[in-house]
């Protein structure tokens, strides 16, 4: 007799462990909390990028939605390896060795991609981001090469047929609120007044990001003050359930992706613009420019390095400031380097012809003291070094008790511009811990039988950031890993 399983969540991890259950026998349920609308938690707010290890065109042309798109002859994908791949994820850990649960991401990338494939999920290669143009040839950096169709609401879109067609059932604006178990083993759920039996559970609800009290309560800090980019939906539930029964928490407990956002956008992401808008929200050019806090102050060196590499923990630098915001200040000699984010319809800034009168525009802020920072910035700058925006060129500001170390041009050129900001969570890092075969595990590493993770719900994958893409692409191993051994 085929097993019944429960996925809980609707999103890219619930999908492929749903899918991987289908495959191996068993018949599935997914419960949802959201809406038809809402149902597909972060996944649809991607731009469906996904990081996966490949030797070269290969691998990727059999993945391809168009086969006999022209500029694939005149493409240069490149190759990303295992070894590279473990580098870029090194690059986040913050001196931490790999963990096991990296270690699987990274050898069960290419498969999952090509088990997606196989249930007829689409990729295009990520021209516009992600190449460049070299003797009329696109040549690729590597690493984050392909995109589902459509983005993540494509990708949500081609999982959910997938899943539908083998069979699975899925059900909208039905929360999980509780496990049931019996004897240790996990026997079903309970949504509201429903209990449902099951074999067993997967969960793949997302982290607790959207919870401004879960964050107080497990991440400290002023994380609950931030602004969530992506749904509401995930609040935890499943975190708190499964710790309800001994399941461990695992991983960085405090860690998250997070990045400046505009101070004046919702307070959680919308779906109303495509992911390409959408991430316009994001406020990230402070490296060319200076931020100060409510008190005139800089808090930050801006040009510290590239921005890939402060934006996570600036996000939470802003926060931790008082009233939990700052003010992104530019010249107009910058005003063509500032990202398209910058000029976004939604964009909110101020602009003078003059500091002093900027100054008085920026609301919460001592003007007097902004005005006295910035001075004491231009005298500062190290006017012998040239600008260069392409390397860490050294222009810095030598005798700031705070330095900006690149990129430290006098704000001498009018009109002047600032953006008011704030810290946005985009997910939270701690999780549970899971066994290789995806059971979530107690806190002295035995199995609590019949309960399985996946997604955003596994601790230890990521630490103090993440090479982009490698999310989903971290639901797709765990979730496929899970869904088809729980269908055993
Ligand atoms: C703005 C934004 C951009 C991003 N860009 C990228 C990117 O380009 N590439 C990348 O790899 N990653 C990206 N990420 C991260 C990525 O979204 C996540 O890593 C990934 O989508 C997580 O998938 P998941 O299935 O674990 O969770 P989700 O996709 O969030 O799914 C969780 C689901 O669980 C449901 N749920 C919650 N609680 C319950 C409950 N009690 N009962 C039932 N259902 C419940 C939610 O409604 C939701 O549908 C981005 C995130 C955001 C917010």
């Amino acid at each position: 007799m085929s097993k019944q399983v429960i996925v809980v969540g609707s999103g890219n991890a619930a999908l492929c462990a749903g899918i991987a259950a289908l495959e191996a026998g068993a018949q599935v349920l997914m419960l949802e909390k959201a809406d038809e609308a809402l149902a597909g938690g972060n996944t649809k707010y991607t731009a469906g990028a996904m990081r996966f290890a490949y030797d070269g065109a290969d691998d990727l042309l059999p993945l391809l939605k168009d086969p006999d798109d022209p500029r694939l002859e005149i493409t240069d994908f490149g190759g990303y390896t295992t070894t590279r791949f473990a580098e870029d994820l090194l690059g986040f850990n913050g001196g931490r060795p790999l963990s096991p649960e990296q270690e699987r991401l990274i050898s069960g990338s290419l498969p999952a991609l090509q088990w997606l494939g196989g249930h007829g999920v689409k990729f295009e290669p990520i021209y516009s981001r992600q190449s460049f143009e070299k003797d009329g040839r696109h040549v690729f950096w590597g690493g984050l090469t392909l995109a589902a169709e459509n983005e993540g609401v494509g990708l949500f879109e081609m999982e959910l047929a997938a899943f539908e067609r083998l069979g699975g059932a899925i059900r909208y604006s039905s929360a999980v609120t509780g496990l049931l178990s019996q004897e240790g083993r996990v026997i079903g759920v309970q949504a509201g007044d429903e209990d449902i039996p099951a074999d067993a559970v997967i969960l793949a609800c997302g982290g607790f990001e959207a919870s401004e009290a879960r964050r107080k309560e497990w991440m400290g800090g002023h994380w609950d003050k931030a602004k969530v980019r992506g749904t509401p939906m995930n609040t935890g539930d499943g975190l708190a359930m499964a710790s309800g029964i001994g399941a461990q928490r695992y991983g960085l407990m405090d860690g998250c992706h997070a990045t400046p956002m505009d101070l004046h956008m919702a307070d959680y992401g919308g779906l109303d613009l495509p992911a390409s808008e959408r991430k316009n929200y994001r406020k990230i050019c402070y490296f060319l420019g200076v931020m100060l806090n409510a008190n005139g102050d800089r808090f930050v060196d801006e040009g510290e390095n590239f921005r890939n590499y402060t934006y996570a923990q600036f996000g939470k630098a802003v926060l931790d400031q008082p009233g939990h915001f700052a003010w992104q200040i530019f010249d107009a000699k910058v005003d063509d380097l500032l990202y398209a984010e910058y000029s976004f319809h939604d964009a909110h800034f101020v602009q003078a012809d003059t500091l002093a009168e900027l100054c008085q525009k920026l609301e919460g802020v001592d003007a007097d003291a902004a005005r006295a920072t910035l001075d004491a910035f231009n005298k500062a700058v190290n006017d012998d070094t040239p600008f260069d925006p392409t390397s860490l060129d050294g222009k810095n500001t030598p005798d700031l008790p705070l330095p900006k170390s690149n990129w430290a041009q006098k704000l001498d050129t009018a009109p002047f511009k600032a953006y008011p900001v704030t810290g946005g969570i985009t997910f939270t890092y701690g999780g549970l811990k899971v066994s290789e075969n995806g059971e979530v595990l107690r806190n002295d590493d035995t199995p609590i039988k019949g309960l399985y993770a996946a997604g955003e719900m596994v601790g230890g994958v990521f630490f103090e950031g993440y090479p982009g893409g490698s999310g989903l692409t971290s639901g797709a191993v765990f979730g496929q890993n899970a869904g088809r051994n729980a269908a055993q």
